[in-house]
């Protein structure tokens, strides 16, 4: 089964998209992990995309798209595959289209969660890091004994740039803006499927296999 993921920051999309391609037994592709390689392999092309990262923008088209044609053409994707974090747009949703159909396939299914920002800046502002050992509490879902302290480690907890309310607020907004036409684009298709991201990670993965076993009878 070919697939997509889309679904707002904060929605549990990388987690999601672990636990669906693991039940299909296809490779989980997320752009996420290819940048992060980059990254830290210190590349010109890690550079660069981590320059958007930071602000909370995303990474230009041509350097994403490079990425993605050479995951897609290795062995373990030509069975079926479940991407994560593209398309992000419709030009490089166009550009998918056409790299599928060069490969003589196409996209099955376009799952999108579905979750309100509200709800988004409730699970992601809550985050607090230890800036010693580096594990991330939440005020209301995993706090720890002492508040601002780890509980691991004792060292100080804070709230990083990525989980202040304005940097999420921002990201939800060059989310919207970006995805909005790519779930029109792929709803123009006919192929694809909300599923209520609301609630624990188990519910919503349950939710996302019910739609994706009626797709498959
Ligand atoms: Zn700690």
């Amino acid at each position: 089964m070919r697939l997509v993921l889309v679904g707002p920051p904060g929605a549990g999309k990388g987690t999601q998209a672990q636990f669906i391609a693991s039940h299909l037994s296809i490779p989980k592709i997320s752009t996420g992990d290819i940048f992060r390689a980059n990254v830290s392999g210190g590349t010109p092309l890690g550079k660069l995309a981590k320059e958007y990262m930071d602000r909370g923008d995303l990474v230009p088209d041509e350097v994403t798209v490079a990425m993605v044609r050479d995951r897609l053409s290795e062995d373990d994707a030509q069975e079926g595959f479940l991407l994560d974090g593209f398309p992000r747009n419709v030009p490089q949703a166009e550009v998918l289209k056409k790299m599928l159909a060069e490969f003589g396939t196409a996209l099955d299914l376009v799952l999108e969660l579905v979750v309100d920002d509200d709800e988004v800046v409730r699970r992601l502002a809550g985050r607090r890091t230890c800036r010693s050992c580096g594990k991330v509490w939440h005020v209301l879902f995993d706090p720890p004994a002492e508040p601002g302290v780890c509980d691991a480690c004792g060292g100080e907890l804070f709230q990083r740039d990525d989980d202040r309310e304005e940097t999420i607020r921002h990201r939800l907004e060059v989310y919207q803006e970006q995805t909005a036409p790519l779930v029109a684009f792929y709803a123009d298709e006919g192929i694809l499927v909300g599923v209520d991201a609301t609630g624990p990670v188990e519910e919503v993965t349950q939710r996302a296999m019910a739609v994706l076993r009626r797709f498959a009878d």
